[in-house]
This record gives structure tokens, sequence and C-alpha cells, in this order.
């Protein structure tokens, strides 16, 4: 090769070095080559990014999902209708995204935070994208504020603190919902934000319980957010991290947040159904390869921010369905593995009367403890151990009918204890109620109350409390601890409170 011919090269390549635009062009813009299904295959807009918003000539939105040699796949956000093949399709530049800001609070939005509540407009302060680093180890800091929930078989045995991530799951209506919603209702006046994810729910479940908030005043510290089952798997599919950029926004001012996602097993689903007309390989039992870090780059999000970053909390309960029981079917061990923890909820207790139905055994809460109050450590301190050695002995002496003074004591104790767990819905009980029963449990003060009695006796001895002792019930409240006065004090009221 002469030099003359090199020099040429040379010279044409510096050229095209200098004169390469790095930008990238957004006025880009596309055609329509394939669509069906909410599901669009474009050509023409080759620089579009992994995740960017773009727009089609009737003016809905989509999401690029795939990348391919000549062309993107990009899932729809809205109708189809008007689209053909050869119908536009722009580039936006923008990640896809959501309003945010404290407008969005007391109202009901959907996936892309528009309201469905027919309160008009909502004023955003910001846009977020929907997609967002998780904050990293250096900006955290250790879980110790408590997150009360008012459901006592919870605060007492599996705490949770603000800023953890505890799942609850169970089979088909056996009071997962519930659980998170009585959490909801107890935030009241806790300066906490509770943001209810929907995801592939009936309208009419949604409109029932945007009801139950209204009606228990719950709704001016909450967003709920639906992406209906009648709604395209892309928006069921976008909602909870939607969810969650609103939620960090909050956190970010250093506010604690709530966040539910109800549930991830339809999550999963809507990204299984999106994934296949996407025509990614099916992996087990034909969810995508990428279905573990489809909710554990969710559920990283949630985190407590050390002081320097404001100090703010994400919450999370994540919900997931189970199919009779099997906790270690693929979907399930996955978030269990992501989270701090589960409350398993259980058909058969469900069915039994014990409601909620946890079943002690096989819940956990792994960081919580650090954020238990000292008033509910002291005050739960054995209940666990004395519930395991109920459910023990209640098996073994089932068929036996003389049994020694000790063991009747321990199953008298133990029945009265289950009887204790059992809570109404809606009715979340303040710490000091939490912490007054427990301590007449574990001081066996329930011993000569008929099992059938036990509700109306712990409904009236809380009032009586309420009436006769409202300097104690504040010391509770406010010094969040058991010293042995107090729990004479509580002895001494429950004492008195039978002889009255
Ligand atoms: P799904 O699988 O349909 O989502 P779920 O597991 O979320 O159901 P919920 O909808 O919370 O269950 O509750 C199912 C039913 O049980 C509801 O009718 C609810 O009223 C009732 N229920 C739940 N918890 C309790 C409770 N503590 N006391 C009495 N009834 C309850
Ligand atoms: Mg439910």
């Amino acid at each position: 090769m002469s030099t003359i011919k090199q020099d040429e090269i040379l010279s044409v390549l510096k050229n095209e070095i200098e004169n390469f635009e790095s930008k990238t062009q957004i006025s880009e813009t596309g055609q329509v080559i394939q669509i069906h299904d909410g599901i669009a295959n474009v050509y023409g807009i080759n620089h579009a990014m992994y995740g960017e918003l773009v727009e089609f000539e009737t003016g809905i939105y989509g999401i690029v999902q795939n990348i391919e040699y000549k062309s993107v796949g990009v899932v729809l956000l809205g109708s189809d209708e008007g689209l053909r093949e050869g119908s536009s399709v722009k580039r936006t530049g923008r990640k896809a995204g959501v309003p945010v800001g404290y407008g969005m609070i007391g109202r009901v939005v959907n996936a892309l935070g528009e309201p469905i509540d027919a309160l008009g407009s909502i004023k955003s302060d910001d846009f977020f994208p929907i997609e967002n680093d998780a904050p990293g180890v250096t900006e955290r800091k250790s879980v110790t504020v408590p997150l009360q929930t008012g459901i006592l078989s919870i605060d007492s045995m599996f705490p949770i603190g603000r800023g953890q991530r505890e799942l609850i799951i169970g089979d088909r209506q056996t009071g997962k919902t519930s659980i998170a919603i009585d959490t909801i209702l107890n935030q009241k006046g806790q300066d906490m934000i509770c943001i209810y994810v929907a995801i592939g729910q009936k309208a009419s479940t949604i409109a029932k319980l945007v009801e139950t908030l209204k009606k228990h005043g719950a709704m001016e510290y909450t967003i709920v957010m639906s992406a209906f089952a009648s709604d395209l798997a892309s928006l069921q599919y976008i909602a909870p991290y939607a969810g969650t950029a609103m939620a960090e926004y909050f956190m970010k001012q250093g506010k604690d947040v709530l966040i539910v996602y109800d549930d991830l097993s339809k999550h999963a689903a809507a990204y299984r159904e999106m994934s296949l007309l996407l025509q990614r390989p099916p992996g087990r039992e034909a969810y995508p390869g990428d279905v573990f870090y489809l909710h554990s780059r969710l559920l990283e999000r949630s985190s407590r921010l050390d002081d320097a970053h404001g100090g703010g909390s994400i919450t999370a309960l994540p919900i997931i369905e189970t199919l009779a029981g099997d906790v270690s079917a693929y979907i399930p061990t996955n978030v269990i593995s992501i989270t701090d923890g589960q409350i398993f909820l259980e058909s058969e207790l469900f069915f039994a009367g014990v409601r909620p139905a946890v079943n002690v055994g096989l819940s956990v809460s792994r960081v919580g403890g650090a954020a238990q109050t000292k008033a509910m450590k002291k005050a739960s301190g054995g209940l666990r151990l004395d519930l395991a050695q109920f459910r023990e002995m209640e098996v073994f002496t089932q068929f036996s009918s003389d049994l020694d003074s000790a063991t009747k004591e321990l199953l008298d104790h133990g029945n009265r204890l289950m009887e204790l767990l059992k809570q109404p819905l809606s009715h979340p009980l303040k710490l000091h109620e939490e912490v007054i029963l427990l301590c007449a449990a574990k001081n066996r003060m329930f011993l000569d109350v008929p099992v059938k009695e036990m509700k109306n006796f712990r409904q009236e001895l809380l009032s009586y409390f309420d009436s006769t002792e409202p300097d104690l019930i504040r010391e509770i409240e406010e010094n969040r601890e058991l010293t042995e006065e107090i729990e004479n004090k509580i002895k001494d009221t429950v004492v008195k409170f039978k002889s009255r």
C-alpha cells in the first residue's frame, strides 16, 4: 500500500472523528412495522435507549424494551387504536417517569400518575424516572425506628422497623390485604406518608378499599395507585416502580414512607406476559430469566437514609400470593430471599378463626428487633416460646384426659394467648394497649377468664385503663419503657378491674 493512500485514509478518518456528532438526535422518527397485543416493533429509531419513552402519532406513549439489530420492541402505555403499519413514532429522549409531589396525597392515580378519582387534575412538584438506582451502602443507616402496625401478633413477635422490607405471604383470601390496610390505618398521626400500589386487582375491590381508607381518615396521608386487571400488562409492570418513584420524592425530603405492593405475584405474571409477547425466551415456569432482577431492583430501593441524606425512609410491604401454601415455589422464594423477613398467613388458621392468620413458626422479622420499643420488647418476651410450647403440648395431649397441673396451666395460658392475638378488622391497637395486654398475659392474669369471654374482657379492660389511668397511658406512650413500677401499676389495675 502506498503512503499516499495511507495518508488519504488517515485524513478521511480524522475528518470523520472531528465531525462526529456525539449528541443523540432526539428528533429521530421511525415507523411501526408490526403491532399486536400492546407491543409494537419499530423501525428507524436506531439510537433509542433502553427504557426511553417514545411517542406514537396518536399521542400515546410507549417504553423501549427490546433493542434488536434492525428494530426496537416497544410496549404501549395506552390503547393501540388508530395505530397501524407505517404509523410514525417519535423519540422523546426522556426516560419513562411519573409526576410526583404532595398534590398526589389523598388521590387515586393510575400507573402513569394520572388521576382516576374524578377530583380534577393534580399539581405535581417534579417528574421522577420510574427506574432509579437504589441508595448505596454509604448513604444508608440501620433500622432503629419502629413502624407500629397496630396488629398485636406482628408488633409483638415480628416487629417492623422504618426502612425494612417485610413480605406478607399467603394463599388467596387469607387476610393479606387486610394486614397492609390496617397498618396504613394505624399510621394516622405518625408522620408517615403511605402509598398503596394495587397491581392487577378489580376496580370494585379498589373502590371498596378507598372507601375504608376514607372512612378512617387515612386518605389524608395516603396515595392509592392502581393498575387494574383490565389494564395493559405494561401498566401493571410499571406500577410498583412508579409508586416507588413517588415514595423516593418524599424520602429525599426526609420523610418516612410506607409502600405496599399488592401483589407482586400478579406483577411477575404481567411481566411474564409482556416478555413472552416481546419474544424473550421463557425460563422456569415460563417466567423470563430476569424475573429475580425485576423484584430485587424494586425492593432494594426501600431503605433508611442516614442523616447526611435527610434521614428519610421507605418501608416496603410487598405481598405475594401462594398456591396451596407452597412457599417454595419460584416467585415466593425469590421475594423471600430479597426481603428482610416474612409474615406467613395460613388458610387453615384463617378458617379456624385465628385472624389475622399469622403462622408463628414460619414468620420472621430479621431486622425489626432492633427497632422494637423497649416496652414492647419487655412485655412480649417469651411470647413466641409460650406459643410454641402450647402448640406442641396441644397436639401431644389431644387425646389424654387427666393432665398434671403444670401442663394444664400451660394449655390454659396458650389458649388465652391465642384468643388475645385474634384481632378484628380495622381495629389497630395503640402501643399502650398492646403493652398492657401483653404485660397482663405475661403475668398470667387471664387464667381465670373463660376463653369465650376473652374478647369482651380485653375490650372492657382497655376501656377501664383509658378511663382510670390516663397518666399511666401517657407515660407508656411517651417513654416507651416498661419499668418495674409501670408493670406493677398495670398488674394492680388489672386486679382492681377484676374486683370491680
Ligand atoms: P386476596 O387473595 O383475594 O387478595 P387477601 O389475602 O388479600 O385476599 P383479604 O382481602 O385481606 O385477603 O381478606 C379476605 C377476607 O377475610 C375479607 O373478607 C376480610 O374481611 C376477611 N378478614 C381478613 N382479616 C380479618 C380479620 N382479622 N378478622 C376478620 N375478618 C378478616
Ligand atoms: Mg388482597
